[in-house]
């Protein structure tokens, strides 16, 4: 084995080791040992009866080598990009695809399992290990991997055809995001837009050479465009450039049309899905998720439409009088409901992020968040000094219980050069038994939260906060976890429509008076939240939340319907499937010109065809949740417990909805859900 700290077998990822250089070799090594092992394991079951001993656990330590030297490079590579690493991690993203199919279609590794599943080794096997080989069996079979020889050519033309054409959506997204700008010359024609978009609006110009400002399509600068700016001819045209994107109107009609490649993308989807057995693509999709049917989740939308529709009817009819007698704005149009939504919402509820931050200093939020969570599970953290770090910012925790550790986590808050945005939870290990003994579960928890200046502590917004537990609440899935198998351990095996029920969950903490003395401090007085903040706070959180919650419906109803057609639909189908469910949902009539469906890249280009649901799904199991902790206390350690052993532990073990039936006691309820939107009852 060459001298590659990647290569070698330690506990946590020797950060202080690890460099650039050290990526592409050790890759290469790992994937080539790693084929070589799995042929010799496909060939032994061939001959000698599998069993877990045999082939299930020695194939789980081939790919747990591979994650356990991944993980610290694709975590380097998202929090201390350099060019050098860029280099290293591209050239290795390929090869990890080309790996994953190549097993993906391994018949003879298949054979193995079902050996597995059909010969005297099933008998011996616990029901963890009876779940994740009947996982792993589903996730060849719906990769095609029996398929006779011609459908499976068939299924190979299919998939890499569609990834062809999804790329070329997202393109076209991207290309006709960018062909369109405008320049504005005097500050005065922006009058309205707050100087911090100001500001980004002058770099944009500055960036291009050009004098004064310029408007892109970049959320950053249209977001704040539509949202203040006085002038409604500006925010008209701003408007229709955004929702014309890639399609036949607008000003690049006919550009970048989509059109064509929706068309084609759902044609090869729906076929995609016959071959496979499925009457459509929305059953194919939900073969892996908790929802049963298309059917099912139609009705769940369905239901909540009628419930939302409503009341979103009488926001929308305040934000109309509030826009005529206030603002002077009569008949409402579409390019104006973010502008008038915006002052509304000041002249309800004067609240602003700025005006909360110094009550949340982000040392004793952390301080916060932990005692919330020994107060709901009994265990411990405590930090670790000397362990090997990648930044100096980056802090490792231990978590114990009964003083015997059970997880840990790297902690890395603050935005800097080299670090990708946004918040997220990955795992660097996953909790698993080896021949070694228990490997222990450790978290990497990224924020990017604005740094500390001098020998001030950071000041966190609200929406920061209750981002930190979000995904803590992943965290705990992952690190909380019991399992020992490594496909079914912490947030592994969980069914795509469920895996946010922990991480909503968590966020409740930041909305309640009891969690929030544990987290907020004034940074000079120490004095807890205000009582006056607070109501407004909690007040200002269900603004129009049935305007916001029908258009989720509108987004997910269009994605299921389109994917549950007994036909491919052309564009003209698309568009009037759109504006039948509009037409049931929408508050705001849509304008002829309006083109969303080619810019919708989360179905056409991303994970969520047929999944978009997922969103409110997700909502309705974690605000269930919740209401049993505000039915028993929300720090009752008893219902803690509950939590943590019928979902927290059991990661994909189970089926989500066997799962949360065992820790409700019933099937999932939306009235939660409707309750905390400040949805009323119909
Ligand atoms: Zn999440």
């Amino acid at each position: 084995m060459p001298n590659n700290p990647l290569l070698t077998a330690h506990t946590l990822p020797p950060f202080d080791e690890i460099r650039a250089q050290h990526v592409v070799p050790a890759l290469d090594y790992l994937l080539e040992e790693s084929r070589q092992r799995i042929e010799a394991l496909a060939l032994q079951a061939a001959t000698t009866p599998p069993d877990w001993e045999n082939f299930a656990a020695p194939l789980e330590d081939i790919n747990d080598q591979l994650s356990n030297a991944w993980s610290p490079i694709s975590h380097l590579n998202g929090t201390m990009n350099s060019p050098e690493l860029r280099e290293a991690y591209e050239a290795c993203i390929g090869k990890l695809s080309d790996f994953s199919t190549w097993v993906g279609q391994h018949e003879g590794l298949f054979n193995a399992w079902q050996a597995l599943k059909e010969g005297p080794g099933w008998a011996t096997l616990d029901d963890a290990q009876k779940r994740a080989v009947e996982n792993t069996l589903r996730d060849f079979r719906l990769a095609g991997v029996d398929l006779p020889a011609e459908k499976k050519a068939r299924y190979g033309e299919i998939k890499s055809r569609l990834s062809t054409l999804t790329n070329q959506y997202s393109n076209n997204v991207l290309d006709a995001t960018q062909a369109w700008h405008k320049d504005i010359h005097n500050a005065e024609d922006l009058a309205g837009v707050p100087e911090s978009a100001l500001a980004t609006l002058k770099s944009l110009a500055q960036a291009k050479g050009v004098d004064g400002y310029r408007i892109t399509l970049d959320f950053p600068s249209f977001y704040p465009v539509l949202s203040y700016a006085d002038d409604r001819a500006l925010r008209e045209e701003v408007y229709t450039a955004f929702v014309t994107r890639a399609s036949d109107q607008g000003p690049n009609a006919g550009k970048f049309d989509n059109a064509a490649i929706m068309e084609e993308i759902l044609a090869l989807r729906s076929e995609l899905a016959t071959l496979m057995g499925f009457a459509t693509y929305a059953d194919y999709s939900l073969a892996t998720k908790m929802a049963d049917s298309p059917q099912q989740v139609l009705d769940f939308l369905t239901d909540l439409a009628q419930r939302a529709v409503p009341q979103a009817r009488e926001e929308f009819a305040e934000l109309q009088d509030f826009a005529a007698q206030e603002l002077g704005l009569e008949n409402l149009q579409p390019w104006d409901v973010g502008y008038a939504s915006e002052k509304l919402r000041e002249a309800r509820h004067a609240i602003s992020q700025e005006q909360l931050r110094p009550y949340f200093p982000a040392p004793r939020v952390v301080d916060g968040l932990f005692s919330v969570v020994e107060r709901l599970y009994g265990v411990r953290f405590e930090e670790k000094e000397h362990v090997a770090s990648y930044h100096p910012d980056v802090r490792y925790f231990q978590i114990t219980e009964n003083d015997t550790p059970i997880a840990g986590f790297y902690l890395d808050l603050y935005a800097r050069e080299g670090k990708r945005g946004g918040a997220w939870m990955a795992d660097c290990r996953v909790r698993r038994q080896t021949s070694a003994g228990l490997q222990l579960p450790v978290a990497f928890l990224t924020c990017n939260f604005t740094p500390p200046v001098g020998d001030k502590p950071a000041l966190l917004t609200h929406d920061e906060v209750t981002t930190l537990f979000h995904e803590f609440g992943h965290g705990l899935h992952h690190m909380l976890t019991r399992q020992t198998i490594a496909d079914i351990s912490g947030i592994n095996g969980v069914a795509w429509d469920a895996v946010e029920l922990p991480s909503q969950f968590m966020e409740n903490y930041c909305w309640e008076r009891e969690g929030l003395d544990l987290l907020a401090a004034h940074i000079d007085t120490g004095e807890p939240l205000p009582g006056e903040l607070l109501e407004r706070l909690q007040a200002a959180k269900n603004f129009q939340s049935a305007m916001g919650m029908v258009r989720q419906l509108e987004f997910s109803l269009f994605d299921l319907r389109l994917h549950h057609l007994g036909s491919a639909p052309d564009a003209s189908h698309i568009q009037a499937l759109l504006d039948d469910v509009r037409h049931q949902v929408a508050v705001m009539p849509a304008v002829p010109f309006n083109r969303f469906q080619n810019s919708f890249g989360h179905i056409f280009a991303g994970g969520y065809a047929a999944g978009y649901y997922s969103y409110k799904w997700a909502e309705v199991l974690s605000a269930d949740a919740w209401s049993a902790f505000e039915e028993a206390g929300i720090f009752d350690p008893t219902t803690g417990q509950r939590f943590r052993q019928h979902i927290l532990e059991q990661g994909g073990a189970r089926d989500a909805a066997e799962l949360f039936e065992a820790f409700r006691g019933r099937e999932p309820s939306v009235e939660p859900l409707l309750r905390h939107s400040g949805i009323r009852a119909a």
